[in-house]
């Protein structure tokens, strides 16, 4: 099926790195060339486990907003906006919770992976239970036909799909059901050689200069076979050869893997590589930041509301005549 109505979303829980590029934002460039895209700031989706301390979360909207158009996400062809100022989503999340059995949410995966995960925090609430409810409003107020999502991220898209399923068959066709527009899940390993990730602090940022990008990469490990300059490594093995692999030119990650096993590079001039390719990559990224921090962003943003609400007042209307409420 060729998407027609996309919704993606990102929570403004910090800056955006190069994992988010991977997985996600590079497929929203695509879309937006093909496809009417609905992106969203969804902060109250950030209160379900920020509740606590949820002071950051209006800085972190900036940041997700000049991430995002400084990647070229464009607001002349997608809407942008944030979920908050979009009061219809709250009304069909009351709504749509009418006929969302409890257990369907229960067995979500993620309700118990991250009940573990964020043990450090008490995030046993009905806003977080019901997560997954609101996310599946996000994407049918603006009635999308395509989200774009990780393989990870499908079972959601199915639970969404059988709220629809029981809509439609209670009270009459309104919603399409969403299909997914699989995005690849980023293997990008961050500087430590895990995964790339806010919460492991190994993560290049979109928005880091040059000197940030260098900092990072200069003391990032390396194949562990290399203790000395002389000892041949396995690419494969080196979270920097990764990054190359993401980063460089055709012909530098041909040399490097080939030099690298016989120690005719140095790690650290294989990391230099590194660091002006990944800095040429963010450097487009930077300009265009710069021109957008010069321009009032928050009116881009409130055009978006507009157009959003707008939008989902028209679902809304024909929700509540659906339903003769
Ligand atoms: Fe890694 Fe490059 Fe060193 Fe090889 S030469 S171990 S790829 S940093």
């Amino acid at each position: 099926m060729t998407p027609q109505v996309v919704m993606s979303g990102m929570r403004p829980t910090g800056p955006l790195h190069l994992g988010h590029w991977e997985g996600a934002l590079q497929s929203w460039l695509r879309l937006q060339e093909s496809a009417r895209c609905h992106f969203s700031i969804v902060d109250w989706h950030a209160l379900t486990t920020e509740y606590q301390d949820p002071s950051r979360i209006r800085g972190a909207i900036r940041e997700v907003l000049l991430d995002w158009l400084s990647v070229g996400i464009d607001p002349e062809k997608s809407v942008v906006y944030l979920q908050s100022a979009v009061k219809e989503i709250a009304e069909l999340n009351l709504l749509l919770g009418m006929l969302t059995p409890l257990g369907w949410l229960e067995r979500v995966p993620t309700f118990k992976e991250q009940q573990l995960q964020l043990a450090d925090r008490d995030i046993n609430q009905y806003g977080f239970l019901g997560y997954p409810l609101l996310m599946t409003v996000d994407i049918v107020v603006m009635k999308a036909d395509t989200v774009p999502v990780g393989e990870d991220q499908v079972f959601h898209l199915e639970l969404a799909r059988e709220i629809v399923r029981r809509f439609n068959g209670l009270y009459g066709d309104c919603f399409p059901e969403p299909q997914p527009f699989l995005t690849p899940i980023p293997k990008l390993p961050g500087v430590d050689g895990r995964k790339m990730s806010k919460s492991y602090g190994n993560a290049i940022y979109l928005s880091d200069d040059a000197a940030a990008v260098a900092e990072k990469i200069r003391p990032m490990v390396t194949d562990v076979r290399r203790k000395r300059r002389s000892d041949p490594g396995v690419p494969e093995d080196c979270p920097v050869f990764a990054l190359h692999r993401a980063y460089s030119r055709a012909d530098e990650i041909a040399m490097i893997d080939c030099e690298c096993r016989k120690a005719g590079i140095g790690c650290i001039d294989c990391k230099k590589i590194l660091i002006a390719d990944v800095n040429g990559f963010l450097e487009p990224f930077r300009q265009r930041r710069r021109r957008y921090e010069a321009m009032a962003v928050a009116d881009i943003l409130a055009a978006g509301n507009r157009c959003a609400a707008e939008r989902a007042a028209a679902t809304l209307a024909q929700v509540r005549a659906l339903m003769k409420i």
